[in-house]
């Protein structure tokens, strides 16, 4: 399968290139030059395929020229080593769990996947590979966890000083080795700048040997349309139409979802749940599309200003906002709404959803008053689990929410970090410094 940027539709690369570069040298992103559509037998009985089954056969249509069988069922077996079962709150309402992984929360798919395939193409080369990534919170620590201890591969994390939560920081500090931590100065949509910045920076790129890590690179991307086609081989009742709410923030999981549509599963409609950030909603309403400085809300892993996946969301799509609005609703929730969510769930179910989880339910539970349709099939994504937000949750429920453990381990350590301002000249000199 063969990549092109989404500025330029000549500038066409293969998937090795399109994984180490992660962003188009022309700023901008990778995108499969067709979807392979999965074999229908493979969605007709796709309860007959595990996991795992299912993910290989995905990843074969897009890297199989490249990569070997035995090679490819490696990487997915060591990086989809965890399950994301599908949860009923009631008959045609479900939840998701995505957070089975190391770092609970959904990103561990993407960035398990990509540390795997990055390691196997940098293995063939003799230099070391340096890894920038910018993270408002949850992306981090997938990443630092995905990647940690990858011989030839160095991780810097850009994370926003103060506006992540003390355990996606502890995540994000206290791996060491390969991994380090820069507690930027400033916001995310300043980390996504400086990473950006790197990226074009002729000067630097000479002298390292530089990608990055974040949502934009293809090979995070693929894996996330794994565990749609996972969740709808759990639906029970496949005859009625299947609605799925994605929290959204940067975009890459609602892609990765309407990516596994065009492969042929049959989702009918996609919801993307954004908080107060919600210059996604005002696109899909109104066309315009109008990036604005992030907020900081509860759901802070979906604080995104200027969503760079919109961007291929525009390719899928050929740039119709009527085909986009056919396939995807999107609405805003504030915190105030987030915290009424989880409550709802809660007292409803007895199911404790986190804040984002939250903004995919009060999204979903508004589409049931206004679509005509009859009874269909309801998945909430839940991004994250709900211990990473503990604080709120144990604020709104007066309940204790446990910690799982491998999430406990990680408090007990000691956080280190390279502190930054927000200025492109310092980050250059750390960097040119480090390496
Ligand atoms: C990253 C993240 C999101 C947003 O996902 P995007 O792919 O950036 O839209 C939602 N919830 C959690 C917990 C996250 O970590």
């Amino acid at each position: 399968m063969k990549f092109y940027s989404t500025n330029d539709k000549k500038n066409i690369v293969d998937f090795e290139t399109a994984v180490m570069e992660g962003l188009a040298k022309d700023g901008g992103l990778f995108m499969p030059v067709e979807i392979p559509s999965l074999q229908k037998e493979i969605i007709d009985s796709i309860e007959n395929f595990d996991f795992g089954e299912i993910a290989f056969r995905i990843t074969k249509n897009f890297a199989g020229e490249e990569i070997g069988e035995s090679d490819l069922s490696d990487i997915i077996r060591e990086a989809i080593n965890f399950p994301a079962p599908l949860v009923n709150l009631k008959d045609d309402l479900m939840i998701l769990e995505l957070f089975h992984g190391p770092t609970l929360a959904f990103k561990d798919f993407g960035a398990r996947f990509m540390a795997k395939t990055m390691g196997y193409f940098v293995k063939k080369k003799e230099s070391t590979l340096n890894i920038l990534v910018a993270t408002s919170g949850d992306t981090g620590s997938a990443v630092a966890y995905g990647f940690y201890e990858t011989p030839g591969i160095n991780v810097y994390i850009l994370y926003p000083k103060g506006k992540v939560s003390l355990i996606q920081e502890k995540q994000l500090t206290t791996l060491d080795k390969n991994i380090t931590a820069l507690e930027i100065d400033g916001t995310f949509d300043d980390c996504q700048r400086l990473v950006k910045n790197a990226f074009v920076d002729e000067e630097l790129n000479s002298k390292l040997n530089l990608t990055s890590a974040n949502s934009i690179n293809i090979a995070r991307l693929l894996p996330q349309s794994f565990y749609y086609f996972e969740a709808y081989k759990q639906i029970r009742e496949k005859s009625i139409h299947s609605v799925f709410s994605v929290p959204s923030g940067n975009l890459g999981n609602l892609t990765a979802g309407l990516i596994a549509k065009k492969m042929g599963l049959p989702i009918t409609k996609f919801i993307g749940a954004v908080n107060s950030n919600h210059v996604f909603a005002d696109f899909v309403n109104s066309g315009i599309f109008k990036p604005h400085p992030s907020v900081q809300t509860l759901s802070n892993a979906m604080d995104v200003g200027n969503p760079s996946n919109l961007a291929r969301i525009r390719e899928l799509y050929g740039d119709s906002l009527s085909d986009i609005q056919r396939d995807i609703h999107s609405k805003s929730y504030d915190d105030a709404q987030t915290r009424r969510g989880i409550r709802e769930v809660y007292e409803k179910y007895g199911y404790i959803i986190d804040p984002h989880g939250a903004v995919g339910y009060m999204a979903v539970r508004d589409y049931e008053t206004v679509s005509a349709a009859a009874k269909f099939n309801k998945v909430i994504l839940e991004t994250a689990h709900p211990a990473k937000f503990k604080d709120v949750i144990e604020d709104e429920l007066g309940i204790e929410v446990e910690v799982p453990e491998r999430l406990a381990a990680c408090l007990n350590k000691q956080k280190k970090s390279v502190r930054l301002s927000s200025d492109y000249e310092e980050l250059k000199e750390f960097l040119l410094g480090a390496v």
